[in-house]
This record gives structure tokens, sequence and C-alpha cells, in this order.
């Protein structure tokens, strides 16, 4: 059973943290292909390689460049030292820096933390080194381009007994030696593609949390681990702002129904959160997990006899898309209509929303207000399950919280909830508490 092991930049953000990562890959055979992040921060304040490198490419003077890139020098050293490894970055730090002063592009620059990783850790473990410049490619969106990828990276990976293969980055499918990144995080993402590639049976992504949490943690003490969740699940989840994975790191492999688990480099023991395409496993509560983001502004707008009047949604939604703003939900009612936005998306176009609205629409009144937040309360365990909401809204009753929005799939897996800003924290706690805490 092969599996591809993914490592975030704090499980390899030190010579300490690459022995554990050596033991983990080395306990089991089937850990082949080995994806890794730049080095990450090994104390609170500390800076990300990745952050580092950007900086140095982006400096103002020359002594800002040389001080930041030898700082980048330094970390990798030191990880050489401490492990005695064998390698010697030098010829490869003189061509990096000779790119950099050419200012050959800013997604190399930010490229080079996974590349120098990978190279220092396929030398620590033996393992041979594909640089993903040669088979994972990447179109003018930043997306990965599968048609030209799959058959290039199979052969590769079909080719290797064991490899370590950078994550973050690929090359320009135009132009194979012209160095693309993925957007912040991408890492999880390259591990999806090689799982999707290597045709694994399981994709470990290594971090340093035991899994997906049912809520937040800055926001409610200690919730618990989420044991199995669905990739649709996670979706809601992660487009709501959990963030554990990257949002798009499930796509190359949703059509292949891999498993990922997420584990925790400093606590291997844990079980950590399985995510699959369908189960059968009950969730621990009816609800998986809850997830929200603050900062909307809603339009509500009122027309008499809007029911009647065919393209009225149309017309409404030109205005929004004249102005360039996407929007994330519109319930409405028989003569209301209401669109939420992202309120620093809007603030700017506000203007010119309401006057192409009254040009297209012709509403009777528009009316306007800022400051709230949407929450999804996620759950396969939902769709057959009588009064999730009603128990929902009865907790955010009992804490005083006026809700201000109500939107139901018809797939039933989530309910979105929207309240102003304020009442964002104590809504979700609310939440926690009545399936998590009390479970009446
Ligand atoms: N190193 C990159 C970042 O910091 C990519 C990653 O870690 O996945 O965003």
């Amino acid at each position: 059973m092969v599996k591809i092991v993914k490592f975030g930049g704090s499980s390899l953000a030190d010579a300490h943290q690459f022995k554990k990562v050596g033991d983990i890959i080395k306990s089991d055979p089937d850990r082949r292909f080995v994806v890794p992040s730049a080095p990450g921060k090994r104390f609170k304040d500390d800076i990300k390689v990745t952050d580092l490198l950007y900086k140095a490419y982006n400096a103002e003077s020359e002594q800002e460049f040389e001080c930041t890139f030898d700082t980048i020098k330094d970390r990798y050293q030191s990880i050489i030292d401490e492990l005695n490894l064998t390698v010697d970055l030098t010829e490869e730090f003189e061509v990096i820096k000779k790119n950099f002063q050419d200012q050959i592009s800013e997604e190399y620059a930010a490229s080079r933390g996974e590349y120098l990783n990978g190279f220092l850790l396929a030398n620590y473990l033996g393992f041979e080194f594909v640089d993903p410049a040669t088979c994972i490619f990447i179109d003018e969106h930043g997306n990965y381009d599968d048609k030209k990828t799959d058959p290039v990276l199979s052969k590769k990976l079909s080719e290797v007994e064991n490899c370590v293969i950078p994550g973050f980055y690929g090359s320009c499918s135009e132009d194979p030696t012209k160095i693309r990144t993925f957007s912040r995080g991408g890492s999880d993402v390259t591990g999806s593609i090689v799982a999707k590639c290597g045709q694994v049976k399981l994709y470990e992504n290594w971090t340093d949390v035991s899994g997906f949490l049912v809520a937040d943690p800055r926001i409610v003490k200690n919730p618990e681990v989420i044991g199995t969740i669905t990739y649709k699940e996670l979706r809601e989840l992660s487009y709501m702002g959990a963030s554990v994975l990257h949002e798009n790191a499930v796509f190359p492999i949703r059509s292949q129904g891999i498993p990922i688990v997420i584990k925790n480099t400093n606590k291997p023991e844990d079980a950590g959160t399985l995510i699959v395409e369908s189960t059968v496993h009950k969730p621990d509560h009816i609800i998986t997990g809850i997830s929200g983001k603050q900062g909307f502004a809603t339009i509500m707008i009122e027309k008499d006899m809007m029911n009647d009047e065919i393209g009225f949604g149309r017309k409404v939604l030109s205005a929004f898309e004249e102005n360039g703003i996407s929007f994330e939900h519109m319930p409405s009612g028989i003569d209301t209509m209401t669109i939420f936005v992202h309120q620093p998306e809007f603030e700017g176009k506000e203007q010119s929303v309401i006057s192409a609205i009254h040009r297209l629409a012709k509403p009777d009144s528009i009316e306007l207000e800022g400051d709230l937040a949407l929450i999804a309360v996620v759950g396969r365990g939902m769709k057959s399950t009588r009064g999730t909401a009603g128990r929902i809204f009865s907790a955010l009753a009992h804490a005083n919280i006026n809700v201000k929005m109500i939107d139901q799939g018809s797939s039933e897996l989530n309910i979105i909830i929207g309240v102003s800003n304020a009442d964002f924290e104590n809504a979700i706690r609310a939440i926690y508490d009545i399936f998590v805490v009390t479970q009446l």
C-alpha cells in the first residue's frame, strides 16, 4: 500500500523536527513519496523561510537583501550541520543569489524554500530528489494543469522506489523553465497531485495539530477533534474559514476517492482526522464542525410585486457583476431580496452598486447593513435528523443572539446563519455547547 506523506513547514523547521520526520518515514516502508514544505516557524515570533524569501526578493536596499539572504542561508546550514549531512549548498546559493539579483521572478524566489528543503530531506533520507519544475505544470491562473502534469508525473513516480518532491511549485505549462507557485500553503495541493499520479492508497498530511477541530480553538476552549469528515463537509468548513488544509487540496484527488489523514508530527500516536469521499461512519455528534467568517455586508432590496417580475434577480445580480463583486448568499422574501457580500470588497464600490441596481431593477428601496458574520454549521449527520435547526436557534435565543439570516441548502449538509460581528464568537460557543458539550 503506497502512501504519500506531506510535511508542513513547522514539521521541518529545524534539525530536531527533521529527525522526527525521518523517524516517521522510516517507521513505515509504505511511505514512499515525500512532499516537504519550506522550513516554518521554530517559535512564536520566528519568520518562515518563505516569508524571508519574499522579503529578500522585495528588499529595498542591498543591505536588507544581503542580511535577509544570509538569514535564509543560516537556516539551512544549521540543519546541515546538526544532522551531519554531506551536502554542500554553496553552489546552489550562488545560483539562487544571482537569480534574485537578476529579479527573474517573485514566484521563483518563493519556491526556493521548498526546493532547498526537499534537497536536504532527500539527502537525509537517502531518497531520490525529484524537482517539480520538471513534472508539475501550473497554468497562467496558478492552477495545476492536469492534462500536462498527469502523464509526466505518473511516469516519473512509477520509475522511482522512493522520492522527495518539494511542494508549492511547478513550472509554467507554456515554458517549463519558468517557475510558478500555487497560492500560500500550496504544498498541500502538491501532496494531492502526487497522491493522484502515484496512485497511492493514502495521503498523510503531517502538521502541528492532531486533526481538524470541531470549532476554532481561539473561540471554543479545547474543542474536540473530528474523527472522520467527508470531502464535502471539509470544503464547507474550509470555505468558511477553518484552515488546516489548503482549500484546493481536495480537488485533484476528489475524483479518485483517495483518503487524506491529518496527523501531528509532534504526536504521531494521535489518530488525527480522516478525510474521505463518503462514509457510513456516524459522526460523534449530529454536527461535524462549525466555522465562520466576519466582515460581511447586506444589501436589502424591496419592490412591490417582486415575485411576479420575471428576470428581477438577474437584473439585481448584473449590478454586482458590472462592479466585479461576487455574492455569498441571497435569501429572499416575496417582495424583498437580500444579497450578502464581503464588506471590504463592497465598501469602495457601494454607491456605484446602488445606482446600478436602481438603473437596472428599479426597486422601491435599498437598505445597507454592515459588520455582519456568517457561521456554517456543517454535518452529514443532519440529513436524517429532525430538530437540528430548532436546536441551533434555541441555543442562539438562550444566548441572546439575534439571527439575521438563515440559509439551508437542499443537500442538508449545512446551515448558514448570519449574525452581527459582535455576536460571532458567542454564537459559535452556544452552538458548540448545545451539540458537543450538552448533547441534549
Ligand atoms: N511554504 C509555502 C508557504 O509558506 C507553501 C507551504 O508551506 O505549503 O505558504
